[in-house]
């Protein structure tokens, strides 16, 4: 276990914290949003139980050094010409500190200023000050978590493990989410014994409190503060039972048939463009319900029907996996989890179906190795918390094992295992997604309404099919903690108060070029990736694109997501030029402009070569039988939609592969 902070690096980052977030004077403050500040919200406490939480003692090294720097007179005299320690210096000479961190030329240098931009803002606004409200909640007139509904969903069953174990099963599936789920659901069906291995929690909708703090911390994988190695990108994933379909904004795209084609021709496959994923396609949509009932645009999608049709664009309504999802106030939260149980996650389906038929589960069990004898798995071996808080070891004796924890953590386990040939772990795409943010003069209330309801393909294909899609997401306040850019404390606030008159355009980017999962020698992945020129070029276009949406729509004022923002009053001559010119002459890459990758995909893609790819036509693992990988990790490459169904679809192949194997 890494060492927490020292007294001294303590100090450092309740400096931060203060001139990040100061007590500041505003006359028209009621809800004392502004005078409130990270001193008296205690935020610098909260970003330590960040900290404590963090996964990879990299980061944590990370962090120490950049505290490190700033309490060094000597380094902040050579980086800024002021030989202090930042907690000895004036409130000016801190915050000009912060600046050149901020906007500094060295890539390292404004990771590090987002790196903890991100962590006191989220541990400020993301969790209740007094009681149950916030200052800054209530002057957005946000409501915070809401009253729990009368009735409540349940948990899954699951087994309590309180010693060391070994089951025995036909099939054990590591990872519950979009792609094991599917697998566990269909293969149980079929009447095999089924073991589902957990890493997450197993949440029911008395879980699901709403403190966005708390559902980050517990509903996300790695409690929602991974990063890509050089800290220019967030990745969001689900981890608990149901994986990302539980939090996910239940957007259920088919996959283009110009990117199944694609994928046939860069795998070597003909499965992506051919009947049987066509029928699994099919299927899964048949089981999740999907269709286009439950879409009646909330505020935001309004906005961004009416700013394309404004411009003549492309716009159309997103088909949903939801049933009986009646508009509930509550709609804009279920990225928290949905409490109405509307949102036909697996949890909610496949995994039901599941354990209807005798399958078993067991949650907060991280699976750390696949066992393999003579050429073929035959089990896993796992390390689970018990009731008591003790970890436990369980081994799952398996004539199957699928790997099913997603596309950061597929490839780790198979690397633990000492399986996979050289692309393992290659091909890593992200989707990195940005926004344009606009000011309206009514309320938006951009935390209500259906999940996401309406979107563009308008920019989708602007070289060789990849481009971006414009869509909208529900934002709350960890969203614009995490990625609202900075120019200055009081500026931050005023953005962030006006909270309530806000929507976004989401930028959500196709990306062609890949980055990739290593392996650390403990085991756990590590995520390099960067947005290429190629793909930047897209970007540059999609964020003009949703300014001009915005705008259309009657946006009085629009900001981009840069460090610092540029900003916009559409309407007077030539804003939108200068708009562009000024997001050009920020840049977009490397800690320029936030991002957020909600998809990940590749890194154990499907192909014939297994120089070329991790697993064959079926899902089986080249050169393990009886290992299928289902999950995000088997893209050849990035689908340029919302990417569950296809893993699903994926999924109920690799299931009747494995059924039509035995
Ligand atoms: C906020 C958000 C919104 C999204 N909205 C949409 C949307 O509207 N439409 C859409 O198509 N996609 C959406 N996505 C993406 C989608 O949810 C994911 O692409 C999808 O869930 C990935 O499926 P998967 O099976 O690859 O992995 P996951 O669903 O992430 O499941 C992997 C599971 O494996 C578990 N796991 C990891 N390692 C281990 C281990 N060692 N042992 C045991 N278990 C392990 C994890 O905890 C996790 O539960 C969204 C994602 C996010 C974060």
């Amino acid at each position: 276990m890494p060492e927490g902070l020292s007294t001294r690096q303590r100090a450092v980052l309740a400096a931060v914290c203060e001139t990040l977030l100061p007590e500041i004077r505003r006359d028209g403050d009621p809800a004392g949003f502004f005078a409130t500040g990270a001193r008296t919200a205690h935020t610098a406490q909260r970003v330590e139980e960040l900290i404590a939480q963090l996964r990879d003692p990299l980061d944590l090294t990370r962090l120490k050094v950049l505290l490190g720097a700033l309490g060094s007179p000597l380094a902040n005299f050579a980086l800024g010409g002021r030989f202090a320690a930042l907690q000895q210096m004036d409130d000016r000479s801190r915050e000009a500190t912060l600046r050149g961190w901020a906007m500094s030329g060295v890539p390292q240098r404004r990771a590090g200023f987002q790196a903890l931009k991100r962590l006191a803002h989220v541990a400020y606004y993301c969790w209740p000050l007094d009681g149950a409200s916030h200052p800054a909640w209530r002057a957005a007139g946000y409501p915070g978590p809401l009253p729990p509904p009368g009735t409540a969903v349940e948990p899954l069953p699951a087994l309590a493990i309180d010693r060391d174990t070994t089951l025995e099963c036909d099939v054990v599936v590591a990872g519950s989410g979009a792609g094991g789920g599917v697998v566990a659901g269909l293969l149980a069906q079929a009447g095999r014994s089924v073991v589902v291995l957990e890493k997450g929690p197993n949440p029911g909708s008395r879980d699901m409190t709403q403190v966005e703090g708390d559902m980050l911390g517990t509903l996300y994988l790695d409690g929602a503060l991974l990063m890509t190695q050089s800290g220019s990108l967030p990745i969001l994933a689900g981890s608990c039972v149901g994986g990302g379909t539980v939090i996910n904004y239940t957007t259920s795209f088919p996959l283009p048939a110009a990117v199944r084609a694609e994928w046939d021709a860069r795998s070597g496959l003909s499965l992506f463009a051919g009947p049987d994923l066509e029928a699994s396609f099919g299927r899964v949509n048949a089981r999740l319900g999907v269709g286009t009932r439950w879409t009646t645009p909330g505020a935001r999608d309004a906005i961004l029907e009416r700013g394309c049709r404004a411009l003549g664009w492309h716009v159309d309504v997103i088909p949903r996996n939801v049933t009986d999802c009646r508009e509930h106030l509550e709609c804009g939260y279920c990225t928290y989890g949905c409490r109405h149980g509307a949102k036909n996650s697996t949890a909610r389906t496949y995994l039901s179906d599941a354990a209807r038929c005798g399958s078993r589960l067991v949650a907060r069990c991280d699976v750390e190795r696949i066992l393999v004898e003579r050429g073929r798995a035959t089990g896993v071996v796992a390390s689970v918390a018990g009731p008591d808080g003790v970890r436990r070891t369980i081994t799952v004796r398996a004539k199957v094992v699928v790997a099913a924890c997603g596309a950061v953590n597929t490839p780790a386990l198979l690397a633990r295992s000492r399986i996979g040939g050289a692309a393992l772990g290659r091909g890593l795409r992200l989707h990195p997604a940005t926004a344009v943010v606009g000011v309206f003069p009514d309320r938006v209330e951009p935390w209500t309404g259906g999940l996401q309801t309406r979107y563009s393909d308008q920019l989708a294909d602007q070289t060789d099919g990849y481009g971006v899609k414009l869509e909208t997401a529900p934002v709350h306040f960890a969203l614009p903690a995490s990625g609202f850019g900075w120019e200055s404390p009081r500026q931050f606030k005023e953005d962030v108060s006006r909270l309530g008159n806000l929507s976004i355009v989401g930028v959500l980017l196709r990306d062609r070029d890949a980055g990739r999962v290593a392996v650390s020698r403990q085991g756990r992945s590590r995520v390099h990736y960067e947005l290429s020129r190629f793909d930047e070029r897209h970007v540059r276009a999609g964020i003009r694109g949703a300014a001009q949406v915005l705008a259309a729509a009657g946006a009085t004022e629009l900001f981009s997501l840069h460090t610092p923002p540029a900003r916009a009053r559409p309407g007077a001559p030539g804003w939108l030029d200068r708009f562009a010119a000024d997001c050009d002459a920020r840049g977009y890459r490397r800690c320029r402009m936030s991002y957020i990758s909600f998809h990940q995909m590749g890194g154990a893609a499907l192909g014939r070569d297994p120089a070329r790819s991790v697993a064959d036509e079926t899902g089986e693992v080249h050169g393990v039988r009886g290992l299928f990988v289902a999950d995000g990790g088997a893209f050849p490459t990035s689908s340029g939609v919302n990417p569950m169904i296809t893993i699903m679809a994926i999924a109920d192949h690799v299931a009747h592969a494995i059924l039509g194997a035995s």
